[in-house]
């Protein structure tokens, strides 16, 4: 089978800008061989791309849904992943950290060590999420992911698809030039089960201790690890591969 490459990447962008949501989700299918892979947070934007995998009959095999589970997240959000497989008769897959991981950090750091430092909360979403992800798209072709470029400066310029040369597959984007008012209505319109934290000041969700609701006016991703620089303040999922053996104390690669 002919691997994903930048040129088929590039390509692909072009030919997505022109479609809704249902048009690129069938061309993606039609495109990209092998194993796709859309792991879900099971927020909003999320939710969207769920529900129209599931109108456009990819949600059960041809599309492998995900999320990580990171035994940090709100009851709210297993609520959500719950009624999503209800709603639509799928299984959502988890992947979860690595018990001796986990062991480890909350022996060294404590519960909630990731506050003590940077590192320390890197080295967390590390083997909480980014390590997990990387087994998720163990020789997947494509990966889907509900970005959209509106959601912080550091995700303003997220394309439709793109390669992903470290990881050697197609990340797509179906969501990255719809606005959260689309959003918004998209979920409303066709009643998409969401988390129902969106409606008491979340915008975006998280893990439950490194999420707070934002205020009016303050960017959507205001209260995701709210304590830390605005630079600092992504998980590693969406910038690159970062190690999961990052150790607290050391600056990790993300
Ligand atoms: Fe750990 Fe917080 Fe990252 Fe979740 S968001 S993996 S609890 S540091």
């Amino acid at each position: 089978m002919t691997r994903p490459d930048r040129t088929q990447a590039d390509s692909l962008a072009d030919r997505l800008s022109g479609l809704d949501l249902p048009g690129r989700l069938h061309l993606i299918a039609a495109e990209i061989p092998g194993r796709l892979v859309f792991t879900t947070s099971l927020g909003v934007e999320d939710q969207a791309l769920t529900h129209g995998l599931a109108m456009a009959g990819l949600a059960k095999g041809r599309v492998e849904i995900v999320t990580l589970d990171t035994g940090r997240l709100f009851p709210e959000a297993y609520d959500t992943w719950a009624e999503t497989e209800s709603a639509y008769g799928i299984r959502i897959g988890a992947y979860a950290p690595e018990r001796g991981a986990v062991e480890a950090f909350v022996r060294d750091e404590g519960i909630n060590g990731f506050r003590r430092s940077v590192a320390a909360r890197q080295a967390c979403c590390g083997f909480r999420k980014v390590e997990p992800l990387g087994r998720a798209l163990d020789g997947a072709s494509g990966w889907l992911t509900g970005l959209r470029a509106g959601q912080s400066a550091n995700r303003a310029e997220t394309p439709l698809a793109a390669f992903d040369a470290e990881r050697g597959l197609i990340k797509l984007n179906p969501l990255a030039d719809w606005t959260r008012a689309q959003v918004d209505s998209f979920v409303r319109e066709n009643f998409i089960p969401y988390n129902v934290l969106h409606d008491r000041g979340f915008p975006s969700i998280g893990c439950a201790p490194c999420t707070r609701a934002v205020k009016l006016g303050e960017p959507e991703r205001a209260g995701r690890w709210w304590w830390e620089q605005e630079e600092k303040k992504e998980c590693g999922l969406h910038v690159g591969r970062p190690s999961a053996s990052v150790q607290p104390g050391q600056e990790p690669a993300i």
